[in-house]
């Protein structure tokens, strides 16, 4: 059984984060999206509420699983028992950063390897820092997240443009 792990905030998920579950789950015979719980940040929505999110944008493929973890993604892989964890590139300003955690995981953990994703160029600029800011000015978020999940970060900063959100 091979399984990965894609570990991150997702605070909240966006259609670059779903870009890179889909093509992770081909690859995979199961895919846990683990769901940081890092008590450092402040987080727009609670773990559970990631986690849920994530479960409905994801529920059209069977070989993904959601959970919450909290501590070092490599001890999440191994309690998993995952011998793969996901990560998303963007572009070279995530490189470093991402090389770096990569080795640092690899001498954390021998049975771990990272694999890597391009990101689809259409969302290469998307990040959910970028989606609460926009939304935080009433702006448009439908082409960065999901219809449900739009809806949700609207309720959540309290804007008019909720009432907008096509198709949920
Ligand atoms: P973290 O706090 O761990 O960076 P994020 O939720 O921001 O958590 O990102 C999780 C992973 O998804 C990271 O590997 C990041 O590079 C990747 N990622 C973020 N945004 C995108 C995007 N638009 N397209 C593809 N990958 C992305």
């Amino acid at each position: 059984m091979k399984r990965a792990v894609y570990p991150g905030s997702f605070d909240p998920v966006t259609k670059g984060h779903l870009d890179i579950i889909e093509r992770a789950a081909d690859l995979v015979d199961e895919l846990i999206v683990g769901v940081l719980n890092n008590n450092e940040k402040t987080p727009l929505f609670s773990v559970e509420e990631r986690v849920n999110m994530l479960k409905d944008v994801t529920s059209h493929i069977p070989n993904v699983r959601v959970e919450a973890f909290s501590g070092l993604s490599v001890d999440f892989c191994k309690k998993c028992g995952a011998s793969f964890l996901v990560r998303g590139l963007r572009a070279v300003t995530d490189f470093e950063y991402e090389l770096q955690m990569a080795q640092t995981n690899r001498s954390l953990e021998r049975g771990v390897d990272t694999l890597f994703f391009t990101t689809a160029l259409n969302y290469a600029y998307i990040s959910s820092t970028v989606v609460k800011e926009v939304a935080s000015y009433d702006g448009d978020i439908s082409g960065f997240v999901p219809p449900q999940i739009a809806e949700r970060v609207y309720a959540r900063i309290g804007h008019t443009k909720q009432r907008e959100v096509k198709g949920v």
